[in-house]
């Protein structure tokens, strides 16, 4: 009887130890320089040394799909097609040939504001180093981008582009891909909290286990500031903004953001933030209403059911899409 007693203390014991031994449950988190800006991780783990592998597979992923999809990366698929689509069809593969496809449905969506040709004339900027097309090379250029200059066939996944001079980069769209990817590999883990974030693109999890992820809107003048806080949980967030890339001449800002129809910087916003369901889209949205401007960017998003949008004008006015209730406070720029 004793003895047995003993024995079940010693069986309790071990029990209590096991279940508290390995489980050290806990937010992990990293950042990396990668795509040409920052893609970080944020994710609650009942296992902190699982959560740390699995931020790490949302990194691999991340630099596979930027060896695949990068212009500046002449290795890359995407450099191959560059080169050689307007001779004859090249194979992109399944994965590149579909985002493309994709890329070419939202230049339908937005009427041409979104357009991954816009590198046959963005290939001519480097912001790094102050450059920017001749007039000459704009006004030839120009004429090159047009979406509808690129055929995919899904069927063999080759693309095809219909003139001599054509590039594309899917630097509007690639971000979203890589954070909706990041995300899709956490929840096939059983991750139910997290975000995932490449540049300006955040893709959501879950939730902050009981309250909403707080996410702010940069101030686009003024470095480091936040200009709006959101209450957000399982969304994407993107904002495309004339800050991340640029340079000024003659007072003129030459940013990232080309409008199609001129080959040059889209004037007139400072900061478009989309957000919905899929981070493809609300990147690729972000990008197409900076360059459509306050009022046909929230015509385009009021069509959206799913999507919201605030817009930030070269004024610092701040505009919020239907769905959005606008905070009730003197920074609300429309009187009651
Ligand atoms: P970021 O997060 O880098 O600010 P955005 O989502 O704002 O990215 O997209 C800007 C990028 O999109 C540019 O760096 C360029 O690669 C690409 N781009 C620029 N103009 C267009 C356009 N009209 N349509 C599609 N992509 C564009
Ligand atoms: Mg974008």
């Amino acid at each position: 009887m004793k003895h047995n007693a003993r024995k079940l203390l010693t069986l309790a014991m071990g029990l209590i130890f096991l279940i508290s031994m390995p489980c050290s449950a806990a937010w992990v988190g990293d950042a990396r320089p990668l795509m040409g800006t920052e893609v970080s991780v944020y994710l609650w783990h009942e296992d902190e040394a699982e959560g740390r592998r699995l931020t790490e597979a949302v990194f691999d992923e991340a630099v596979r799909i930027d060896e695949l999809m990068s212009t500046y990366k002449d290795s890359s698929q995407i450099s191959e097609v560059n080169r050689n689509a307007a001779n004859a069809a090249v194979i992109a593969g399944a994965e590149l040939a579909s985002l493309i496809q994709r890329a070419l449905d939202i230049s339908v969506l937005t009427r041409g504001a979104f357009d991954i040709t816009y590198e046959s004339v963005g290939q001519h900027y480097d912001f790094g180093e102050r450059r920017r097309p001749s007039d000459d090379t704009l006004a030839a250029e120009r004429v090159l981008i047009d979406y509808r200059l690129v055929e995919v066939d899904r069927v063999s996944s080759s693309v095809r582009f219909l003139k001599q001079g054509v590039r594309i980069n899917l630097g509007g769209i690639a971000k979203g891909y890589v954070v909706e990817r990041g995300v899709d590999i956490l929840r096939r883990n059983g991750v139910l909290h997290a975000i995932v974030t490449a540049g300006g693109d955040s893709r959501l999890l879950g939730d902050r286990r009981g309250r909403p992820f707080m996410i702010g809107i940069r101030d686009p003048r003024q470095d480091g500031e936040v200009a709006i806080r959101l209450p957000l949980e399982e969304e994407a967030i993107s904002t495309s903004g004339d800050y991340e890339r640029f340079f000024e001449e003659d007072g003129v800002r030459y940013h990232h953001i080309i409008q199609p129809s001129t080959g040059e910087p889209a004037a007139g916003i400072h900061s478009a933030t989309v957000i919905g369901p899929d981070a493809v889209m609300t990147d690729a949205l972000s990008t197409s209403v900076f360059v459509m401007g306050v009022d046909l960017g929230l015509k385009l998003i009021a069509g959206l059911p799913d999507y919201e949008s605030i817009v930030i004008d070269a004024q610092g006015r701040v505009y919020y899409s239907d769905g959005l209730t606008p905070p009730a406070s003197p920074a609300a720029n429309d009187p009651p």
